[in-house]
């Protein structure tokens, strides 16, 4: 009997069960558990990872976008663009800061921004753009860049689904997704694909003075202690979570080849069937896929979950509801917003198991599953 989850941690976990264990005893040890060696040292290596100057550790995702907009000094009214079709917390900040979020459409292969859509959003009040590396895969990311430069538009990266993922310029030069805008931000929630074991986000830039600005608001607006320069906020990446970071680093290229791998095995049996988009890798992207997620085409698709779910193969609608039809969002009069790709996807994408764990007998179990129940 398989025991498929969406997510198979405990199996990641036992892999590297000593080094991690032994991290933690550490921490334990030192009770340095706010700030201890473990952050800055984590903060250096990602910082070299990613090929960023600054690393700065925060406490989830959420608060790492926030804390970019904060430090791009952003006023009550300011626009920003962001995709509907993501989660939530993409634009829940943006709204949380009373900035006025705008939403434009996506292309139905990739998931992430479409360029038209994004230029048609600008207005004199755009203050910065968010792509959104969605399910793993970069945005395209030089049409975009050049689009803001234009513009004199700053662009925040939200790269919390595609740490580890690459993005290849028209020049040839290939870079580290979370890299390339003035701000990245990042999650290291335990699903993520750098995940720690509990909450935990980081902000990166190669400015030095964001950096600087950013380190004070996630610590209360403060450089010397206690004397607060500004409004700023209580964000901390903790020791535990670094220690388990610092771990899980040094597998992440490893994790992201075995879910490109999983990812392979699925296209491959769904290749060519009548009512499966498989994902499209484009060609400028290093794919990590957090998520593996098939559109269906003349299929129903609460049918097949249900079916699988009978099958015990579980399966996600990443995500049901786009943002601009979020009650959330009711006050900014966004329902109506014209995004025919982002409400066609709703509809027909389907997120199948995806993990560093899955084996091919369990690949093989859930692409026959779902096969035997489009026939
Ligand atoms: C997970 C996620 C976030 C938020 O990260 P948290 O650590 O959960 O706050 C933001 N944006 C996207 C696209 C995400 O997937």
């Amino acid at each position: 009997m398989h025991n498929l989850q969406m997510v198979d941690l405990k199996r990641q976990y036992l892999k590297i069960k000593p080094e991690v264990d032994a991290a933690i005893q550490n921490v334990l040890e030192s009770s340095a558990f706010i700030n201890g060696p473990e952050v800055n040292r984590f903060a250096t290596e990602l910082a070299t990872y990613l090929g960023v100057k600054h690393v700065v550790p925060c406490a989830n995702g959420t608060d790492a976008l926030q804390i970019a907009l904060m430090a791009l000094g952003l006023q009550p009214g300011d626009e920003v663009i962001t995709p509907s079709f993501t989660y939530i917390a993409t634009v829940e900040v943006v709204a949380l800061l009373r900035l006025t979020p705008v939403f434009a459409d996506v292309d139905a292969d990739t998931f992430t921004f479409n360029i038209d859509s994004v230029r048609n959003a600008i207005t004199p009040r755009t203050k910065a753009i968010i792509p959104v590396h969605l399910y793993g895969q970069s945005a395209n990311m030089a049409p975009l860049l050049a689009l803001a430069a234009d513009h004199g538009i700053p662009v925040i990266e939200d790269n919390a689904q595609a740490i580890g993922g690459t993005y290849t310029f028209p020049d040839g030069k290939t870079v580290k997704t979370g890299s390339m805008g003035m701000i990245g931000c990042t999650s290291f929630f335990p699903s993520k694909n750098l995940g720690g074991y509990g909450d935990g986000g980081a902000i990166f830039t190669n400015d030095d003075q964001l950096a600087e600005t950013m380190k004070m608001i996630a610590n209360h607006g403060q450089k010397v202690r206690y004397y607060h320069e500004m409004v700023g906020c209580n964000s901390r990446l903790d020791s535990l979570q670094a220690a388990v970071l610092n771990i899980k680093l040094r597998h992440l290229d490893d994790y992201c080849a075995a879910r490109r791998a999983a990812a392979d095995f699925y296209d491959r049996a769904f290749a060519g069937h009548p009512n499966i988009v498989t994902p499209y890798r484009a060609p400028y992207a290093y794919h990590v896929y957090h998520q593996y997620t098939l559109q269906l085409k003349n299929a129903d698709r609460d049918a097949l979950q249900q079916g699988l779910a009978k099958l015990g193969i579980p399966s996600m609608i990443y995500y049901p509801v786009p943002c601009h039809k979020q009650n959330m969002l009711k006050a900014f009069g966004c329902a109506d917003a014209v995004l025919p790709v982002t409400d066609a996807l709703q509809d027909c994408v389907i997120s199948l198991p995806m993990h560093t764990e899955l084996t091919d007998e369990e690949l093989g179990f859930i692409t026959n599953g779902v096969l035997s129940l489009l026939q």
